[in-house]
């Protein structure tokens, strides 16, 4: 009888302890907020993935100064070139292949990103713009630049495999020359060659062509040429 009785009582007492123990253990997981912490990391991987990254926008500051010097131009048109040379950017990537890009500042980013991607199949899929908008322009009388910041989204596969969804922002500069004296320094970008022969050696002040001999009138093509584009 007293031997069970004695029973009884360790085991209420096992039982006071385990359950005394539980609450302890909660209550300190609670206040170091252990189990709490791997929901906001996994809350702000989820908000990196879906919230879109801001943009400085200037638009109706600059807009109405770019519709002065720029009468003709759809600046719209050029916010969805300024993404169609975004994508050519990506696919450069994902072919690792940089020779349809014009602008050697943007062949040197790409071959960059090829070469750091260099064993592993990179696929952008879902790609998604957000938002476009001009945050910069300037002008100084030979040569115009306007800046644009596009915010875009996409699906990141690495060798066939989802990785991630990636919120990205480029800024992509576009360039107008002004003063054909100046254009010595932008004749790459523009893709400038003698209509003759194709050589892109042409002497830009006396308008011919430094190997035919050709006269090269629209030396000046007067385009937008998209100069530079980084995501950061
Ligand atoms: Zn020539």
């Amino acid at each position: 009888m007293i031997f069970l009785i004695g029973l009884i009582i360790v085991l209420v007492l096992i039982l006071i302890i385990l359950v005394l123990g539980y609450v302890l253990f909660y209550k300190v997981k609670k206040f170091l907020g252990v189990s709490s912490f791997s929901n906001l990391v996994e809350q702000a991987k989820r908000e990196d993935e879906s919230i879109p990254k801001s943009l400085s926008s200037m638009d109706s500051l600059y807009l109405t100064r770019i519709k002065d010097d720029f009468p003709d131009l759809n600046i719209n048109e050029l916010k969805r070139e300024c993404e169609k040379n975004i994508l050519d950017y990506f696919h450069a990537i994902e072919n690792k292949n940089s020779f349809g890009i014009d602008s050697d500042k943007i062949k040197s980013s790409v071959d960059k990103k090829i070469q750091e991607f260099k064993d592993k199949k990179i696929s952008f899929k879902k790609i998604k713009f957000h938002k476009t908008v001009v945050s910069k322009y300037e002008s100084d009388g030979s040569v115009s630049t306007i800046t644009f910041g596009s915010s875009l989204e996409y699906y990141l596969y690495e060798n066939g495999k989802f990785m991630r969804k990636v919120q990205d922002r480029f800024r992509i500069q576009y360039i107008y020359i002004l003063d054909s004296s100046n254009i010595d320094k932008y004749s790459k970008v523009l893709g400038i060659q003698c209509p003759n022969c194709g050589s892109p050696r042409i002497d830009f002040k006396t308008h011919q062509c430094s190997y035919c001999g050709s006269y090269v009138k629209d030396i000046v093509k007067r385009v937008w040429v998209c100069n530079d584009l980084v995501s950061y």
